[in-house]
């Protein structure tokens, strides 16, 4: 008999969610959580990303079905899970803005996504219902996504761990796996010392250090993840009622970039077929979040970001963080009344992609059946956790390996 009938690699909030649902789902065994960093330490994805709950309105089935399914399945998880274990949280809908014709074009391109997704409520506004929700922000039309919202990250993932009865090892990282047959050998490191059990399942939630753990299974494994980093600042709008903004998520229209950084200036169709083709690479833009205060409430702080860098280590989260400038001019065109002067840096934290694909990965090991890799979950992994967690189990683990 193994020592543990399931062990999780990583204690963000994949790792978590999936221990949540293991518990859930009544499936029958002790559960560990390994984590390297010590608790309560923040130095993964789960602790330093933009809070934002997504409504997945950007994912197209047919080219991204995982994130088009979970993400829109996890933002209701969340909501529900924050109510019942109160995670401070806010569902403040969310205005994507054009500012000019071409732009206009991918709203549409957007609301035909999310009505494919079953988006619950999004509708397209025009400038003037604009100017009454938002009277600081300048649009000639928007998309408005009602199920979008803000949570506390650090709070969320607190709460995950606080939900599920597994076992947690922090400060530990596994430097070893070795597939003995009907179990695995997991060989974790901590305090100098390297110690090793048996497992019947293992279940790889490490983000960006996945296909590390992939290469600890298998040294000829080729999966690669491709780090970027997202850096983000922030404005006080306390002081000034031009910053004064309703509480809203406010983003641009998406923006594809050519390898050598030039903005492909294109139509939506086309922004979708170099995007399929691999020809560019996409961000959500830079936009405007609401932040919370301890009650829970919208503070009067709204974070600018995120600027993604890429060609970045997977650790280094501060050299050449780009200056306040470079956010002023992501937001100047839609939101005029901010100046460079009102913004400083705020955090920055790096997320990974699978190498040449655009969705996450989530599979058992072609050659070790019991072991699933959670790989490349990049945004908005933290609004679809819960999801993640639940098809896991009940696609993955749950079936016959
Ligand atoms: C800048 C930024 C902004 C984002 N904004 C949003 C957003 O607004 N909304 C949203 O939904 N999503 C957002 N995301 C994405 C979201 O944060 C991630 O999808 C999610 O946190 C991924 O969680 P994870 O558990 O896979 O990874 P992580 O949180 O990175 O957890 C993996 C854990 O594995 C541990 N680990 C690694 N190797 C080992 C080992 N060998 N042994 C033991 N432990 C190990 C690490 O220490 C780490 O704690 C953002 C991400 C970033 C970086």
């Amino acid at each position: 008999m193994p020592d543990v009938a399931y062990a999780i690699i990583g204690g963000g909030v994949i790792g978590r969610a999936i221990a949540l649902a293991i518990e859930q789902r009544g499936l029958a065994g002790d559960v560990v959580v390994i984590e390297r960093c010590p608790q309560d330490r923040t130095e993964n994805q789960s602790s330093r990303n933009s809070g934002v709950i997504h409504a997945g309105i950007y994912y197209r089935k047919a080219e991204r079905p995982l994130k088009a399914r979970l993400c829109v399945e996890g933002n209701e998880l969340l909501y529900e899970f924050c109510r019942e274990h109160r995670v401070p949280h806010a569902k403040t809908g969310k205005l994507v803005v054009a500012t000019d014709a071409r732009e206009e074009g991918y709203l549409h391109g957007i609301a035909n996504i999310a009505r494919e997704n079953d988006v619950p409520g999004v509708r397209m506004i025009g400038a003037d219902e604009v100017r009454s929700m938002e009277p600081n922000i300048r649009a000639t039309a928007a998309l408005y996504a009602p199920s979008s919202g803000v949570v506390d990250a650090a709070a969320y993932l607190a709460a995950l761990r606080r939900a599920s009865s597994a076992h947690n090892l922090f400060a530990t990282e596994v430097v070893g796996i070795a597939d003995r047959g009907d179990e695995f050998e997991i060989q974790p490191h901590c305090a100098g010392k390297t110690e090793a059990f048996t497992v019947r399942w293992v279940i790889s939630a490490a983000g960006d250090r996945g296909d590390d753990i992939a290469r600890l299974l298998d040294p000829t494994s080729e999966v690669r993840l491709v780090p970027a980093r997202g850096e983000a600042a922030k404005f006080y709008s306390g002081k000034r009622a031009d910053l004064a903004l309703g509480g809203r998520n406010i983003y641009p229209v998406p923006s594809g970039y050519y390898p050598d950084g030039t903005r492909a200036e294109v139509s939506y169709d086309e922004f979708q077929r170099l995007l399929g083709e691999g020809s560019i690479t996409e961000t959500v833009g830079v936009h405007l979040t609401p932040t919370l205060d301890d009650e829970g409430c919208i503070a009067k702080t709204t974070t600018i970001g995120p600027a993604i860098r890429a060609g970045i280590e997977i650790d280094d989260l501060a050299s050449g963080l780009y200056p306040p400038e470079y956010f002023h001019k992501g937001v100047s065109e839609f939101f005029p009344s901010v100046r460079v002067t009102d913004i400083e840096l705020h955090q920055a934290g790096i997320q990974s992609r699978m190498q040449g694909q655009l969705d996450w990965h989530l599979a058992k090991d072609k050659r070790h059946p019991r072991f699933i890799h959670a790989l490349g979950i990049d945004s908005p992994g933290m609004t679809g956790s819960l999801a993640i967690g639940r098809y896991v189990v009940g696609e993955l683990l749950a079936t016959p390996a």
